[in-house]
């Protein structure tokens, strides 16, 4: 799935999605979080990471993370000072803004979670 951060210029810039070893170690540690935008290890400004345990999700989770971390791109990195609940409003927010699409949180560890099948058909 390709998605992209836009430029200042208003175009948009391919984002990489990778499996990251510091995304491996969160996802041990909490095994909500399986993604992660913004990696502190060098040349993956524009990587989307992912623990390996995403190939464990539905399709709908996959492509619910996907869009949220592309809303954390979207967004920006935000104020340090901000509180994460704010970080991830703003994904969604900014999700919600440009494609249309409003997030769900589903399951007992509340993933993210989109209809990917409807999102398909969407011209
Ligand atoms: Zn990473
Ligand atoms: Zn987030």
């Amino acid at each position: 799935m390709a998605f992209a951060r836009r430029r200042r210029s208003g175009k948009f810039k391919k984002l990489k999605h990778s499996f990251c070893k510091l995304a491996d170690e969160a996802h041990a540690v909490d095994p909500r979080l399986y993604s992660h935008t913004f990696c502190p290890q060098p040349g993956r400004e524009h990587t989307v990471c992912w623990a390996r345990a995403m190939t464990e999700l539905t399709d709908d989770q996959v492509a619910g993370i996907c869009l949220h971390e592309l809303g954390h791109y979207m967004a920006g990195p935000g104020d340090p000072e901000e509180s994460e609940y704010d970080a991830e409003k703003a994904a969604d927010v900014a999700v919600f803004l440009e494609f249309g699409v409003e997030m769900a949180y589903k399951g007992d560890n509340l993933i993210q979670s989109v209809d990917y099948r409807k999102l398909m058909r969407r011209k």
